[in-house]
């Protein structure tokens, strides 16, 4: 029996409370809102589920629909770990979509990415009677962004560096011992993302070192680039092509089973003989 997943995203942002109308006033002052259109994905995801579903009772569709509510998209990409417990392995195809202005079937991947954290740790002191004791956490914060900024002219066009300071001191008079920043850097790859990545490390410890600090970097959360999906098969879903008819224009195109691609991922080294199994048994 095929099994169909169909997410529905809950998430917010902090800070973006928003009325409904085309300038900015909060519906509550200082509450979370929903960015680009994730508004629509709970409720819109849950009625697609429950078309499906009626399809089924009536017998004019075969299968088994299968509705995920995911949380956390926005922060720290909670699919991610529901993937590493295995929740999604049961399904035979998982369907995800993004607000948009058109109604089309992408063929675009999103970016790969990688979320951390770095906290500097230095020493206080008062800034004015005594600095030449002090070490300051916001100096090698600000060296760190500085180096990001100057290493951003030379990193390829299509990767991308955000950042958001999280932590700084609270007062003038006093040299500032912690300072804490979040980092996000996408590439059209994961491989692309993993040179950035590398290199921002780097940036963190020359700006430790320069300023006489400690540092500290946190894994926050991380994506792959997804599965793109070529123009004959784009051109198969918006015309509602067949289960097998999609199957088949995919293998054609090169796409791999599963089978396939955890056989090559065990020869490869990348995944346990074990691993291979509990998917496939499921
Ligand atoms: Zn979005």
């Amino acid at each position: 029996m095929i099994k169909i997943g169909i997410l529905g995203e809950f998430d917010a942002n902090a800070g973006i409370s928003q009325k409904l109308q085309p300038f900015k006033e909060a519906r509550i002052e200082g509450a979370a809102g929903h960015g680009c259109g994730h508004n629509l994905y709970g409720t819109a995801s849950l009625a697609a589920a429950i078309a499906i579903k009626e399809q089924i009772e009536k017998g004019t569709l075969k299968g088994k629909v299968i509705f995920y509510g995911t949380p956390a998209e926005e922060t720290i990409f909670a699919k991610v770990w529901m993937v590493r417990e295995g929740v999604f392995d049961q399904l035979d195809v998982c369907m995800d979509w993004h607000p948009g202005d058109t109604n089309e079937s992408g063929t675009q991947s999103t970016k790969a990415l990688v979320d951390f954290r770095i906290s500097f740790n230095g020493s206080s002191s008062h800034a004015s009677s005594d600095p030449w004791n002090g070490r300051s956490a916001v100096d090698a914060m600000e060296l760190y962004t500085t180096g990001l900024n100057y290493y951003r002219e030379h990193i390829i066009p299509t990767s991308r560096i955000h950042y958001q300071f999280e932590a700084v001191g609270d007062v003038v008079n006093v040299v500032p011992d912690y300072a804490k920043i979040w980092t996000r850097l996408r590439g059209n790859t994961v491989e692309n993302v993993n040179v950035l990545y590398d290199r921002a490390l780097d940036i963190a410890k020359a700006a430790a070192l320069m300023t006489g600090t400690t540092y500290e970097t946190k894994l926050i959360s991380g994506i792959y680039e997804i599965l793109v999906v070529t123009k004959p098969i784009k051109e198969a879903i918006l015309r509602q092509a067949t289960t097998p008819e999609l199957k088949e224009i995919a293998l054609k195109e090169g796409f791999q089973t599963m089978q396939d691609m955890g056989r090559r991922m065990i020869a490869n080294g990348e995944l346990s003989f074990r691993e291979y199994e509990r998917v496939l048994s499921n």
